[in-house]
């Protein structure tokens, strides 16, 4: 054994074996992998072997369509077979809320070069005879769609990555990981130690073992899982005989499985309701190529639905049922990429589909570990979306939930209740009394609208417009025509401070800095010019800031943050050790004017000032801004004062009309004054120039990724970001959630990135990016929601206030 290596891959899983393939692709060739028994030993050896390309994340579909392309590459150079069938695969709807699930999921397919098609009930009865036609309205069928040789994959994985130079090492246990003050590895096998510049964590089952090696309490949860394989059956003999090929895949979602041939009979397994977690705590190291109980009862509500579905199964033995384990993330999605705050430690755990996702995942942590940037948008598999506040007691209430709905439509404005209410602010209780609808993001609560007194806070789950939307309306009404006041806490916070403060963020940042006591928009770029996030900054002293930015990525920045950390520099998370309210509309001055002794008056307190004052008793700092593009306030605050300053500020607003307003009316207000958002305008797949943040470039000073946005400027922009008035259908109105594709002269050309309906101005509206010949004001475009082409207009400027008065006066 090698006694130091660039890489020690933990786990010769398909994961880790995709690692080490691609990091020799990249040219890394001093890797190595380690593996407790043998290659497989974990998940990998029993499963069903199924890939299939649609996600609903099309970053994350992109990165599942490249896995599936590549088996026949690593099965070509290894000279392993990977036993690649590819028979297309159903997916099957019983009713029409399932069908609008199936043209939307058709629709995000399109801009990535999916071609799926939409067929009848009796179209999917002829390429699928045993299915009962009467079940189902319609179907999706996508020609990606196969199986694999589970055992074969990752042999061809880690032939390809042999031939390269790589090493493995099987029958070799990783019980230690020592970390050198360096920030190298030791890494302690039962075969000796092996130093190491990174370690990569595809522990699988044990990832979790793995991460507490070195602290980490990584939120991973394995959980059961049961397919069947069925005897031989005559109607698949014979299917197969007329058609000279295999039956295609089939998902059922009402009956919570999934169906395709193995061999001469059939393969069925579930997700069940009653789903069960295995070694919730610890995984045992003496766990070995075993196999799990089947529980037939466990699934026997499926089973049911089966026998009814493809009655041709009722009748068929059952020759065999593997129960195993396999781990999940809260989200169902991947964890990968660097560990924040730990040096030289990358993740590629959580992996639950591995053989949709195995070569993505490979691919995209081996270019981050090669180049430092993973080159893709795999923010929905960041290991830094969770934090310490996913627990593993969080991790198993939502896995289970996840699980649980596998094959279950999520809507775009469900939120769901599992591991809530986890984290809440002070005000929780205020604003439940009056009536909020809740939402939660990164583990928080916040409130996504008021419902009407005396009606329950509830809001139906829907493609369309849902009960909220004549409230949101009024609230939409009470910020523009009166004030509105709402909790802001849900943003990120930092606090930079130290003698290098100012010259180390001038250095990250594309703005300029603002002076003392002001705020103002800046983005961060890597290198090669894309965002890395947006943010306000507020500047109270001359090495003295406070930093505003999107909170489901206040991990993925902090990381970015410590990463470029220099002497002379404090960065501090602030996390709900700062709060806010946010007051705004065009009596927001006179509400906070009548508790404050600070003169509130336009030339003592412009747009974008940010100082500390009294806000009543209470000390504040206060931005005036906010994300309405209404005149107002941010009031920042410590968590002990913020019932009193809600309190203050409700019995100061009555005099005014004051009203609440949640997260449903921000984004609809946000429309009309066209603000983009992090992760959905804002993503490290776009530059700044496509995003048309010019506002907050300014090339008089250098910033990381300047020469980039310098070159682009001088060729300008493959694509732009566009600014879309919507015509919704009239008989059934439904406005864009995101990701719809944007069509122009019978092609797809674009994607809406997110959108909303913007009541006070009465206008559909929405954002997407594309090609920038065609980003032209005045064009017109289609927009498909729910399957139907909508025509969309691309506007200049936005459709309230372009010019930007209201937040001034
Ligand atoms: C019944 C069943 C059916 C499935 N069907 C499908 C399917 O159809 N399609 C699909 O895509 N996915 C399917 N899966 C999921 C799939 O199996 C997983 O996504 C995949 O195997 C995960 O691979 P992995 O490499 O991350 O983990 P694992 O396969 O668990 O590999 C981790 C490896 O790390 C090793 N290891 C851990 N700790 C150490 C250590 N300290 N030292 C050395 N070695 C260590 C382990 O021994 C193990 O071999 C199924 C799973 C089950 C249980």
């Amino acid at each position: 054994m090698k006694s130091s290596a660039q890489v020690v891959v933990i786990g010769g899983g398909v994961v880790g074996a995709s690692v080490l393939f691609h990091l020799t692709e990249l040219g890394w060739a001093d890797v190595v992998l380690v593996e407790r028994k043998e290659l497989t030993a974990g998940s990998t050896w029993h499963a069903a072997g199924g890939m299939h390309t649609l996600n609903g994340d099309p970053n994350v579909a992109k990165l599942q369509q490249y896995t599936v392309e590549l088996y026949r590459e690593i099965e070509q150079r290894s000279g392993q077979s990977c036993s690649i069938h590819m028979p297309g695969g159903l997916m099957l709807a019983g009713d029409r809320e399932r069908m609008d699930w199936l043209r939307m999921a058709q629709a995000r397919g399109r801009y990535l070069g999916m071609d799926m098609e939409i067929i009848s009930a009796a179209e999917a009865k002829r390429m699928f005879p045993l299915l009962e036609e009467n079940y189902f309205i319609g179907a999706l069928f996508d020609p990606a769609e196969g199986h694999v040789d589970p055992t074969g994959v990752t042999r061809a994985y880690a032939g390809c990555a042999r031939q390269a130079g790589a090493e493995i090492y099987q029958h070799t246990w990783v019980s230690d990981l020592r970390q050198r003050p360096d920030g190298t590895w030791d890494v302690i096998t039962d075969s000796g130690e092996i130093h190491a510049e990174h370690i990569v964590n595809a522990g699988g089952l044990w990832a979790r073992e793995v991460g507490r090696m070195i602290g980490l309490e990584l939120p991973v949860l394995a959980m059961e899982h049961m397919y069947l394989i069925t005897e031989d059956m005559n109607e698949v003999a014979e299917y197969n005989a007329a058609t000279g090929h295999e039956l295609p895949m089939g998902l059922d979602f009402d009956g919570e499985l999934y169906i395709r041939q193995e061999g001469g009979g059939m393969l069925l397994g579930t997700y069940e309701q009653a789903c069960v977690p295995w070694s919730p705590r610890e995984t045992p190291w003496t766990f070995d190529q075993q196999l799990l109980a089947a529980d037939l009862d466990r699934i026997a509500p499926s089973l049911e639905i089966a026998f009814k579905h493809y009655p041709a199964l009722a009748d068929v033995g059952i020759k065999n049922v593997i129960n195993g384990p396999f781990t999940f993330a809260p989200d169902g999605n991947p964890l990968v990429g660097p560990v924040p705050g730990v040096r030289n430690c990358w993740m590629a755990c959580a992996v639950m589909a591995g053989f949709s996702q195995g070569g993505g995942v490979g691919l995209t942590l081996a270019r981050w570990m090669v180049d430092g940037d993973p080159g893709e948008d795999i923010w929905a598999m960041d290991v830094a979306r969770f934090s310490n506040w996913a627990s593993l007691a969080y991790t198993n209430a939502k896995v289970r939930e996840n699980y649980s709905r596998r094959f279950r439509i999520t809507f775009p404005n469900e939120e769901l209740p599992a591991g809530r209410a986890l984290h809440t602010t002070p005000v929780y209780d205020r604003l439940t009394a009056h009536n909020a609808v809740w939402g939660a993001s990164f583990g928080l609560e916040h409130p996504l609208w008021f419902q009407r007194p005396g009606e329950e806070p509830r809001e139906d789950v829907t493609f369309r417009r849902s009960n909220a939307y004549p409230v949101v309306a009024e609230e939409c009404t009470t910020v523009r025509e009166r004030v509105g006041l709402t909790e802001c806490s849900n943003f990120a916070k930092y606090r930079v401070t130290g003698a290098g403060s100012a010259g180390w963020l001038q250095r990250l940042f594309t703005n300029r800095l603002p002076r003392v006591g002001r705020i103002n928009l800046t983005a961060a770029l890597d290198p090669s010019g894309h965002i890395v996030g947006e943010f306000s900054v507020a500047r109270v002293g001359t090495d003295d800031f406070f930093l505003f930015g999107s909170q489901i990525a206040e991990a993925h920045h902090s990381r970015w943050f410590f990463g470029h950390l220099e002497d002379g520099v404090r960065f501090d998370v602030l996390g709900l050790s700062l709060v806010g309210l946010s007051l705004a509309g065009p009596g927001a001055r006179e509400v906070l004017q009548s508790v404050t002794g600070a003169s509130l008056a336009t030339e003592n307190y412009p747009f974008m000032t940010f100082r500390r004052i009294d806000v009543g008793m209470i000390p504040a700092y206060v931005g005036r801004m906010t994300y309405t593009g209404d005149l107002g306030y941010e009031i920042w605050v410590a968590p002990e004062y913020q019932r009193a300053l809600f309190d203050l500020l409700w019995q100061a607003g009555r005099a005014y009309g004051i009203g609440l307003f949640g997260f449903r009316a921000l984004m609809s207000l946000r429309m009309e004054k066209m603000f983009g958002t992090w992760a959905r305008e804002y993503r490290p797949i776009y530059t700044p120039v496509e995003a048309r943040m010019h506002r907050s470039l300014k090339l008089d000073h250098d910033f990381i990724g300047r020469a980039a946005v310098e070159a682009e400027m001088a060729r300008g922009p493959a694509r732009t970001l566009g600014y879309f008035d919507v015509t919704p259908d009239p008989a059934e109105p439904a406005d864009v959630v995101g990701d719809e594709p944007i069509w122009h002269d019978g092609a797809v050309v674009g994607w809406v990135t997110s959108g909303a309906y913007a009541h006070y101005s009465r206008r559909s509206l929405a954002f997407g990016y594309v090609p920038s010949e065609l980003a032209v004001p005045g064009a017109m475009f289609e927009v498909e929601i729910i399957g139907q082409r909508r025509p969309a207009r691309l506007l200049p400027e936005p459709v309230l206030d372009p010019a930007g008065h209201r937040m001034r006066v």
